[in-house]
């Protein structure tokens, strides 16, 4: 399999070194050439395989230059670390079903993909006798997601920069009290968005990045969006095998359209047995007016319950568009230039009648998420966390328009991670499980620093591999 870029400025690329690039060469993201897809027969001998094997299955077909153990061994190590063999479950409240992703390390989606990136990186980085230094700003989950995927690897050092005092305790303790000696964790006196320009600028001094070789692990790297295809087909496969399904929807909480781009994989992978892509969002409606109006326009960011989805600039936005211009590299670039300058892109009729064939999608504001979160709780005993509550609102609202066929809702983060919003909804928090119990008790290690570039390169240059 070739990878290529969204805007065609480079030379196709092996899987191997689309992990490494992260962002293409020439500013576009990387995918696979072309765009896989497996007959009948083979969604045959899919159907009776646990979710390890399903995966090693799937990763084969987009990273062919991979041995086949090897694959396998990174496989079974990253999915070994979650709290159930099953690693994605998938429950049905008397409602609705709920895939259940938050079964990682830090109780997030953002682990099924961190996890396995880890390993992938610190074996990729073994075979070229290489190390890294991965530099990145969070506001919250990716942080220890990231942090998690890659303690205790002997050939990476990781840096993660979030606002001092400004992310929950709960999510501040999960990255602090992390004890491996690779794990630089910097609490910079200032906004997220002061860490994301500090993180910006140091990756746009190129002699630093390459002399400290610098790596990124955020969410354009392919292998993520490759990790999360598996429990899009491993939940259909089960629902048709179990419940005679003909196909099944999908209603997905989106931030920076990952997620929903691997809904969008896996669908194109085993046709027709996905139905309909809903892209739900919070008051961060941008994606939800592109697929309404057609017009992909930025706003302002506001702060909401479900933090996770506070974006106006989906990353991954672009791996679609090269697919709605037909493949058409050079209209990406064009019209990914005029969004820099201009702020918008506007599409035809034509583009916007596939686009609602592709998604449906809804914005759901705070006040529907409590609600639904309330609702949820006392009709079925079952707490959602606020990302996913915007979910399953999307799709309840958008049910008049689906046929009968069953409908999943993707569970992004376990409700103890957001204890205030649930408190607020069912005036109670969640029960934490076990291993988040202890944090408070948990030593814990962080740098505080100002939110100055010298001084944040200074301390990466003092502990770097
Ligand atoms: C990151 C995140 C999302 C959004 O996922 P995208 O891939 O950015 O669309 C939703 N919910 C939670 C809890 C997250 O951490």
């Amino acid at each position: 399999m070739e990878y290529i870029s969204t805007r065609g400025q480079i030379s196709p690329v092996s899987f191997k070194d689309a992990v490494m690039m992260g962002l293409a060469d020439d500013g576009g993201l990387l995918l696979p050439n072309p765009l896989p897809s497996v007959d009948r027969a083979t969604i045959e001998t899919w159907k009776g395989l646990d979710y390890q094997a399903l995966c090693l299955e799937i990763m084969t077909l987009f990273a062919n230059d991979l041995p086949g153990p090897v694959l396998d061994g990174l496989v079974k190590k990253a999915y070994s670390s979650f709290d159930t063999r099953e690693v994605t479950p998938l429950v049905f409240t008397g409602q609705q079903y709920i895939l259940e992703l938050f079964h990682g390390p830090t109780y997030a989606f953002k682990d099924v993909a961190l996890q396995f990136l880890g390993n992938l990186f610190s074996w990729l980085l073994e075979e070229r006798g290489e190390t890294m230094n991965i530099l990145g700003a969070t506001s919250g989950d990716t942080g220890s997601a990231a942090i998690y995927g890659v303690k205790g690897k002997e050939n990476i050092n990781i840096f993660i920069l979030h606002p001092k005092g400004r992310v929950s305790p709960v999510q501040a303790l999960q990255m602090t009290t992390v004890p491996d000696k690779n794990v630089f964790n910097i609490a910079v006196e200032g906004t997220f968005d002061d860490c994301q320009a500090i993180v910006k600028e140091i990756f746009n001094d190129l002699d630093f990045k390459s002399e400290y070789r610098l790596g990124s692990i955020n969410s354009i790297n392919w292998s993520r969006v490759l990790a999360q295809v598996v429990y899009y087909v491993y939940a259909t496969l089960q629902l048709v095998r179990d419940r005679g399904a003909e196909h099944v929807h999908f209603s997905v909480p989106t931030g920076n359209f990952g997620d929903i781009f691997a809904g969008y994989v896996a669908k194109q992978l085993i046709r027709p047995a996905i139905g309909r892509l809903m892209l739900a969002t919070n008051e961060n409606n941008i994606l939800t007016r592109f697929v309404l109006e057609g017009r992909y326009a930025r706003g302002a960011v506001v702060s909401t319950i479900s933090p996770s989805m506070d974006i106006q600039i989906a990353s991954n936005f672009e791996r679609y568009l090269y697919y709605l211009y037909n493949m058409d590299a050079g209209r990406v670039r064009h019209a990914m230039n005029e969004f820099q300058n201009s702020g918008e892109i506007v599409f035809s009729k034509e583009e916007r009648q596939q686009v609602r064939k592709d998604f449906a999608s809804a914005s759901i504001d705070q006040d529907q998420t409590l609600n639904t979160i309330r609702e949820c709780y006392k009709s079925t005993g079952y707490v959602l966390d606020p990302h996913t509550a915007v979910g399953v609102a999307a799709a309840e609202r958008l049910a008049q328009n689906l046929d009968d066929q069953p409908v999943v809702c993707l569970a992004t983060a376990h409700p103890a991670k957001f204890p205030a919003a649930v408190r607020k909804a069912i005036g109670r928090e969640p029960e934490r499980p076990e291993s988040m119990k202890n944090l408070e008790n948990l030593p814990s290690r962080c740098q505080t620093l100002p939110a100055d570039v010298e001084e944040v390169k200074r301390y990466v240059m003092e502990n770097a591999l």
